[in-house]
């Protein structure tokens, strides 16, 4: 009776596997805060995403990590760069598989700031406008190579715009935009840190990023990038985000993704291995919330075990 009248559903088919690709062969590199999360070279992305892809997962997110960062974040949008290398592997092993690439400079960062940045003595100040150039250029780059969705996080304004402009002016008219729209600045960030080594060498992203106090301020943010071009819009963080999240979906009503980021993830992972929590359990739960509050997209590190929890569970 219970599986009648049940109001929400938790699938396989709405998770994203994020996945973190650098250059190499045969590269598993653990991420000591992430237990069970990896820094892969591409030929082992390539088994990560079919383990995945084979569980019911329909859908990758890639983000790339350098050998050589600069200045102007140039891996990011090298004809040759990781996540473009990537994309083309995967869409030749794994041609059923969505691929979907953040777009953001950090990890291309010398700095590890998500834009071009002025410094004058010890002021800092992360340069707009002059960024817009390089996100759209590390999309078309990305989109010639053969991904499905393209995923802008940087939260620099007008970065919807450029980058559908550029997408639209290299023939990839068909090519969908997920925007990270309302993207806090957020503690719960700390681990992916250390798995993307993204972490900025000073200062911080909060003239970017949003100010977690702020709500309505999140929903102008989500309605400016849908006018610009956004096909999907994406709330990060998730589980301490579902009001935001909920009212995002009520009042657009367009395709919804919330990232539960890493340190819902670890968490969950650490309480478990305590045995202070029930890690099936708690990570379910969180899943079905995120679902409930207005998600149809979740992207999760627990992508994999929980498509098994669930096919398990039937
Ligand atoms: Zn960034």
């Amino acid at each position: 009776m219970r599986s009648l009248v049940r109001e929400t559903s938790l699938s396989a088919s709405q998770f994203v596997l994020p996945l973190f690709a650098r250059p190499g062969r045969k590269l598993r590199r653990a991420v000591n805060s992430m237990p069970g999360v990896f820094q892969l070279s591409p030929d082992e992305i390539v088994v990560e995403a079919r383990l995945a892809f084979e569980a019911g997962v329909p859908a990758v997110l890639l983000f790339g990590i350098p050998d050589v960062k600069d200045e102007r974040a140039s891996g990011a949008y090298a004809p040759r760069g990781i996540v473009a290398q990537t994309v083309r592997l995967l869409k030749k092993e794994l041609p059923e598989l969505l691929v979907i690439t953040d777009v953001c400079l950090c990890e291309y960062m010398s700095h590890g700031h998500c834009g071009l940045v002025e410094k004058r003595g010890s002021a800092v100040r992360v340069l707009n406008d002059p960024t817009l150039k390089l996100l759209a250029r590390a999309a078309a780059c990305y989109a010639d190579a053969g991904a499905d969705i393209i995923a802008p996080s940087d939260m620099m304004d007008g970065r919807v715009a450029a980058i559908r402009q550029e997408l639209d002016r290299g023939g990839h008219l068909e090519t969908p935009i997920l925007s990270y729209a309302a993207k806090f600045s957020s503690a719960f960030y700390g681990p992916f840190r250390e798995a993307a080594e993204s972490a900025p060498h000073f200062g911080d992203r909060r003239s970017y990023q949003m100010d977690p106090a702020n709500a309505a301020e999140a929903l102008r943010e989500v309605a400016l990038d849908i006018q610009e071009g956004a096909d999907m819009v994406m709330v990060k963080p998730a589980l301490a985000y579902l009001d935001i999240l909920y009212r995002v979906k009520a009042e657009f009503g367009l395709p919804t993704a919330a990232y539960a980021v890493s340190a819902e993830y670890s968490m969950i992972k650490a309480a478990g291995a305590q045995g202070w929590i029930d890690e099936k359990a708690v990570t379910l739960e969180s899943l079905l919330a995120i679902r409930r509050a207005g998600a149809d997209i979740i992207i999760t590190y627990s992508a994999v075990e929980a498509a098994r929890w669930l096919k398990s569970n039937k």
